[in-house]
């Protein structure tokens, strides 16, 4: 009798054992679909700078770092906008120069890999080229003093395939403010809403991560078509000047456009902001020097030499602190309005939980564990982007 109860336990259990496999094997199966369905849209990286000064070739997977192909495609990201960041302290009249050396470097890098990846100029070019089995990349501008206050310069980066721009980086410039800097005009000056018109007129897309709030609002006033913020975060959760308030929030879901929620590790907890600024602090005698165009090489190497030795380990935001950003913004914009910009850099940690490009179906993962439905979370890993690129740049 004895031995028959026993046997029966262990027939139950293992009945049990075989059901949680299965549920999760399928649970699985069905997060790996959804992945693999979904467009998949990461709105800023630097891979240029990988490129043009580190000189490596994206095409292999590389030692160290996040985002390069294989890394891309393993992730099963089908679309990668690439930020061409000009050094703000080539402001005012070597911006231009540094910009069309980016885009040099970037396009050469995409026609030397032209068999996985595929320069986009609009939507249309994005579904096109995701449908023949390719990365799209987009090319923006990160940081509107690289027009040097002229509109022409504005018009050749966008007839050269540049689809985007950030109003500003982190210096208020000619024409806006940046939310980094002191304020030059309190938002937008004149030529400020002229540039943001010539953008809509051409359907170039305006980015606001960076801008100060007044130039955001400015902004909002002034375009007739919808923005992204291609890569920030939310303020509520923690009161960073790179992240966006509530009433921003609101104000670019009702204009039409989409947040992408960044990675960046300071954006995303007080904690690691203040670890991050004590260190900052430590370093400000070499932050202070100016650097000259000649050794922005020797810089950028240095940059990041520190990075990869200096920045603080202890306590790093998870990939669980990125999706109380996505909840907070679909919260208080809508599930229209959200998508990711990742910002992922070479050489600094990325949050645990995403060791780089490779691991976007952990985000996948973590919307369908937090009850997003799928329609939804197709939304928010590409789908809003898209239909801004559609209505923008088509
Ligand atoms: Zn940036």
């Amino acid at each position: 009798m004895k031995n028959s109860i026993r046997s029966i336990r262990f027939f139950s259990l293992c009945m049990f054992l075989f059901l949680i496999i299965n549920i999760t094997s399928f649970c699985q199966d069905e997060v790996d679909k959804l992945h693999k369905e979904a467009l998949v849209w990461d709105c800023h990286n630097d891979l240029v700078y990988r490129v043009l000064y580190e000189k490596l070739d994206i095409g292999v997977r590389l030692p160290a770092g996040h985002v390069d192909i294989p890394r891309l495609k393993e992730g099963q990201v089908d679309v990668q906008t690439v930020a061409l960041f000009v050094q703000n302290f080539l402001y005012p009249d070597k911006c231009a120069q540094q910009a069309f050396q980016l885009i040099e470097a970037m396009k050469k890098a995409i026609d030397k890999n032209a068999d996985s990846v595929e320069l986009a100029r609009t939507g249309a070019d994005v579904e096109r080229i995701v449908k023949a089995g390719k990365i799209a990349m987009p090319l923006a501008i990160e940081g509107g003093h690289a027009i040097e206050d002229d509109l022409e310069l504005l018009r050749k980066f966008h007839s050269l395939g540049v689809s985007s721009m950030t109003i500003t980086h982190n210096i208020s410039h000619g024409w806006a403010d940046s939310s980094g800097d002191k304020p030059r005009w309190g938002g937008l000056n004149e030529l400020g809403r002229k540039v943001v018109k010539e953008m809509n007129r051409i359907g170039m897309i305006i980015d606001i991560s960076h801008v100060s709030d007044e130039t955001f609002f400015d902004v909002m006033e002034t375009t007739e078509d919808p923005v992204i913020a291609s890569h920030s975060g939310c303020r509520t959760l923690n009161p960073h000047h790179r992240n966006m308030s509530d009433k921003m929030l609101r104000v670019l879901g009702d204009n039409g456009g989409v947040i992408g929620i960044v990675f960046v590790l300071p954006f995303l907890t007080p904690e690691y902001n203040k670890a991050m600024g004590d260190l900052i602090a430590i370093s400000q005698p070499w932050f202070r020097k100016t650097p000259s165009v000649e050794d922005l090489d020797a810089r950028i190497a240095i940059e990041h030499l520190r990075a990869g030795q200096d920045w603080p380990m202890e306590n790093l935001p998870t990939i669980d602190d990125v999706l109380d950003h996505i909840d907070h913004a679909v919260k208080i914009a809508g599930v229209d309005h959200v998508g990711l910009g990742a910002d992922m850099y070479p050489r600094t940690p990325s949050p645990v939980g995403i060791r780089g490009a490779q691991d976007y179906p952990n985000i996948t993962r973590g919307l369908k564990k937090r009850g997003y439905a799928d329609e939804d979370i197709a939304k928010i890993l590409g789908g809003n982007f898209l239909r801004v690129w559609k209505t923008v740049t088509n």
